[in-house]
């Protein structure tokens, strides 16, 4: 099905390149303007589906995961580098705070960062300038499984909306959401890689005050054997 949903969009992308560079004819800039937002919408539908076939290839458990032992630190500092810059435009202050005796985690290090990357940018996305943005990273419980939190100072999610947060498409009426895009699948996606490591993932808010997203990955590979169930 990827096959058949990309092609026309990248041949649309294309033609829209063709114009602008104006290999056909010159090209007026109202003309390059819209041709600019065909290219623009193209990209984010490009992502919305990718989104979409990941979501079901892992759900279906048709994606390979490829497992290994990471370092925590170096796994979270990745993260960190690729949206500080987000974080600095938007003067949100961010902490870490590293338990002493977490070490490492035993995931699929492309789908466990993406877990990160959603939690941070909505965490970012979600909170005023000179906000707080937290991340935590708790020793393993006696089940290997150690919990990650992303803790926000921002807009908070009413307690009515918080069953619904992990469903495709459901974004909560505010006006972040009204001005910024977004396409409601990040914790979707989210919820899935963390079940596929089989663990957990939940949420603590408060509107006006913050929200906490909290989940849990194997710090072993025995941890990851010993679990055969997602909670
Ligand atoms: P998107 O961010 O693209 O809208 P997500 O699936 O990542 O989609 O999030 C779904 C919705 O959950 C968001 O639109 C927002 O309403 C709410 N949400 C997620 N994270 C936060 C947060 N840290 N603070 C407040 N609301 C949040």
């Amino acid at each position: 099905m990827s096959h058949e949903l990309r092609t026309p969009l990248t041949s649309i992308k294309g033609y829209a390149a063709i114009l602008i560079a104006g290999k056909i004819g010159e090209v007026p800039d109202a003309v390059k303007e819209r041709l600019a937002k065909i290219n623009f919408h193209s990209d984010n539908l490009v992502s919305l589906i990718n989104d979409l076939l990941d979501i079901a290839r892992i759900e279906s458990g048709r994606q390979e995961m490829k497992f290994d032992v990471y370092k925590i630190k170096k796994v979270v500092d990745n993260v960190i580098d690729l949206l500080s810059p987000q974080m600095t435009a938007k003067g949100v202050k961010l902490q870490l705070r590293f338990a002493p005796n977490v070490e490492e985690i035993y995931v699929d290090v492309s789908h466990a960062e993406r877990v990160l990357i959603n939690l941070l940018s909505n965490a970012v996305k979600f909170t005023p300038s000179q906000g707080t943005v937290t991340v935590a990273v708790a020793p393993a419980l006696d089940d290997g499984y150690a919990t990650f939190s992303v803790a926000d100072t921002g807009i908070g999610i009413p307690a009515s909306e918080v069953q619904k947060l992990f469903s495709e498409f459901y974004r909560v009426e505010n006006e972040i959401n009204q001005n910024v895009k977004g396409t409601g699948l990040g914790l979707v996606l989210a919820k899935n890689i963390v079940q596929a490591h089989r663990g957990k993932i939940w949420v603590q808010s408060q509107v006006g005050v913050g929200t906490t997203f909290y989940f849990t990955l194997p710090s072993t590979k025995q941890a990851y054997e010993g679990r055969l169930n997602p909670e």
